[in-house]
């Protein structure tokens, strides 16, 4: 059985155990130290505030053996602040782990009241659209490299690959939608 870990140092990782519980045949563990890091086939980091979740991936060692993992071809997924820290450039000088080539906003669009919901297909994910809930979103303002675009939203890109490497701006651990958690689980 696959471990499935999901970077609990803040923001939104209780939501995504909770949607992880859901699918049959994984085993999700919480990550919050290097050994809980070997322990896992793949990783979750989950949104919340990008600028504290680096300071403590950094403050706890952490950084250096995530970005090995990644770099040795450990499936990610970065979600909102997780895609934001996956990025090779941010619009923001702050710690992250700068793996995936794609070039990151921050708050693009707006505030917390600027939060919205959407529907959209995203064909490599799943056949019905899936229900996408920004909150104090980043946009991808570029790709490079081997990074694939997934989807865009009024012109912005909300989802993008490399490898196996997934981004999304939007929160599915925030809606009933196991799509995306499905399609990571195959990556
Ligand atoms: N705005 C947050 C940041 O910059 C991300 C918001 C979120 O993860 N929902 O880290």
């Amino acid at each position: 059985m696959e471990t499935i870990g999901v970077l609990a140092l803040q923001g939104s990782f209780a939501e995504h155990m909770q949607a992880l519980r859901k699918i049959a045949g994984i085993n999700p563990i919480l990550v919050k130290t290097a050994d809980e890091l070997a322990r896992v086939d793949r990783l979750i980091i989950p949104g919340g505030e990008s600028t504290t979740i680096g300071k403590l991936l950094n403050t706890t060692g952490l950084s250096i053996n995530l970005c090995k993992r990644i770099l040795l071809g450990m499936p990610v997924w970065g979600t909102c602040a997780g895609l934001i820290l996956l990025a090779k450039k941010i619009d923001d000088e702050q710690p992250h782990l700068a793996v995936m080539d794609i070039c990151v906003k921050r708050n693009a669009y707006g505030s917390q009241l600027a939060s919205f919901e959407c529907q959209k297909l995203i064909p490599e994910i799943s056949n019905t659209p899936i229900n996408m809930v920004f909150i104090r979103a980043p946009q991808i303002i570029s790709v490079s490299g081997t990074t694939k675009i997934l989807a865009e939203y009024e012109g912005k890109i909300i989802a993008a690959q490399q490898n196996r490497m997934l981004a999304t701006a939007f929160h599915p651990e925030l809606t009933a939608d196991l799509s995306v958690y499905n399609y990571f689980l195959r990556l």
